[in-house]
């Protein structure tokens, strides 16, 4: 099979590479749609430079082999079932997988290629083979939903951890592609009215047409929003967080979902905090309850609207390159690699 491997900053070839075969307690997936992320972006650019290395962590695809231990086991994929495919390492022994909080491993990530080359992911390929656990049926939802699965789970854990229920007021901070998926998660889950807060009119036009209660810069947020229960950001840009805070209401929470520049500090005032009961809390990654949400919302097609507004662009893995570069350098939502 062929598997996509970055080698230097906006430099990808098509490998060859053994097909997988499928343990017992695992399925061979042929690989329909991969979605390029935050990291795939900034692996092409050279923002994050580390080669060789198989990318590609948003996969779906068909299941055409199915080990022995999970073949005909009652809610395990079957041969012929779209899957959508977690592909963190959950040891299940660490201290925060026997927490619960598999998101948080602390398993080394990543895998490697026959050749020895680094995967972190490695979905940019014809075949990936993962644990039938982690392989969730997405049933006659569309490929471009299916890929989807990975960053609603996402999505589905900031808002669980969020605590957000049915009639909170909600902002979402940063209406790019991960905004765009709380929003529409948010509004599915009841938030009494969500509105956005970014600083591009065309992502805030977007948002509005997505069905956003309001659209606001965020010099303007606190006058046209109001005060908010729930507020997730999803942009790391500085002084977000204190803006973010400005909108919370008194008990309210805000979850913090972007990822920050590491040198980044902010200057809260803690009775603020105490005095008026606010959460700040950080999320970060999936876990298996969040994809097993993620995955029948797909199924069920009740975001369906939504993701269909989130594809950008569809590319065949030989174009794989075109992908990256239009991913890397345009303000796309998402960008698949693929046959769909
Ligand atoms: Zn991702
Ligand atoms: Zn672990």
């Amino acid at each position: 099979m062929r598997v996509a491997v970055m080698t230097a900053p906006e430099a990808v070839e098509l490998r060859d590479e053994p097909t997988p075969k499928a343990g017992p307690d695992e399925v061979l997936v042929q690989v329909g749609a991969c979605g390029l992320c935050t990291m795939e972006r900034r692996l092409f650019a050279g923002e994050k430079p580390f080669y060789p290395v198989a990318p590609g962590h948003e996969v779906a695809g068909r299941v055409v082999e199915a080990g022995a231990a999970v073949e005909g086991i009652p809610g395990s994929p079957a041969v012929g079932d779209t899957v959508t495919i977690d592909l963190l390492t959950r040891c299940g022994t660490c201290s925060a997988c026997r927490r619960g909080r598999s998101a948080l491993c602390k398993r080394p990530q990543g895998g490697a290629l026959s050749d020895g080359t680094v995967s972190f992911g490695a979905g940019l390929a014809e075949h990936v083979v993962v644990r039938a656990t982690q392989a969730y049926v997405t049933g006659a939802a569309p490929m471009e939903h299916a890929v989807m699965g990975e960053p609603l789970a996402c999505v589905a854990h900031s808002v669980r951890l969020g605590g957000l229920r049915a009639g909170d007021r909600v902002a979402v901070v940063g209406a790019g592609y991960m905004g765009r998926l709380h929003l529409a998660l948010a509004r599915h889950k009841g938030a009494a009215a969500t509105g956005v807060v970014d600083v591009s009119p065309d992502r805030l036009s977007g948002a509005r047409t997505a069905g956003a209660a309001w659209a606001a810069a965020p010099e303007e947020a606190l006058e046209i929003g109001g005060k908010q229960d729930v507020v997730f950001v999803t942009t790391g840009a500085p002084g977000v967080l204190e803006n973010a805070v400005a909108l919370c209401d008194d008990g309210g929470t805000v979850v913090l979902y972007g990822a920050f520049p590491k040198d980044l500090s902010a200057g809260l005032s803690p009775d603020l905090i105490h005095h008026h009961e606010l959460s700040i809390i950080g999320v970060y990654s999936q876990e298996p309850e969040d994809w097993r949400e993620a995955a029948a919302l797909i199924a069920a097609g009740r975001l369906a609207a939504d993701l269909d507004a989130l594809v950008s662009a569809r590319f065949s893995l030989d174009d794989v390159g075109a992908a990256l570069k239009l991913a890397a350098y345009s303000p796309v939502y998402r960008v698949l690699v693929g046959a769909c």
